[in-house]
């Protein structure tokens, strides 16, 4: 079964911030001919997240929030006590570093509100990786 990948790379410019990179990943879905199959979309990071939701700007602020809330970044966390990002991991942990796609006829499939983001935990950070992988058939 073929399988397509390529990797996306993002730099963010603070500690909490998504990243829209839906137009990168549908370029890739188009790219790698596959017609009918899945799109992994995958950040190799311990400190980051995908997700897919709506491109509101009060809403992009609202999840930021709740980030915020559930993972409460000056908690006495024990990790924090190396290197001071344990709501960043535990982000990333209940969140997920991936989510998964179907692609039919040659199109990504998403709802109308579903961008795709890189939640950003603890940025900034120059090179934040995305592992974009498309199997199926052509
Ligand atoms: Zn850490």
């Amino acid at each position: 079964m073929p399988v397509y990948y390529e990797e996306i790379t993002v730099s963010t410019s603070s500690r909490f911030e998504l990243v829209d990179i839906t137009d990168r990943v549908e370029e890739i879905v188009r790219k790698s001919g596959i017609r009918n199959g899945i799109c992994m979309v995958f950040a190799p990071h311990a400190t980051a997240a995908i997700i897919a939701n709506e491109h509101e700007y009060g809403l992009l602020k609202d999840i930021i929030r709740l980030i915020k809330e559930l993972f409460k970044p000056d908690a006495d966390w024990n990790h924090n006590r190396i290197d001071d990002n344990a709501h960043a991991h535990l982000g990333s942990s209940i969140i997920g570093a991936s989510r998964v796609f179907p692609v039919i006829d040659g199109r990504l499939i998403r709802g109308t509100w579903q961008n795709i983001f890189l939640v950003e935990m603890d940025g900034p950070r120059r090179y934040r990786r995305v592992v974009v992988m498309v199997l199926g058939e052509e």
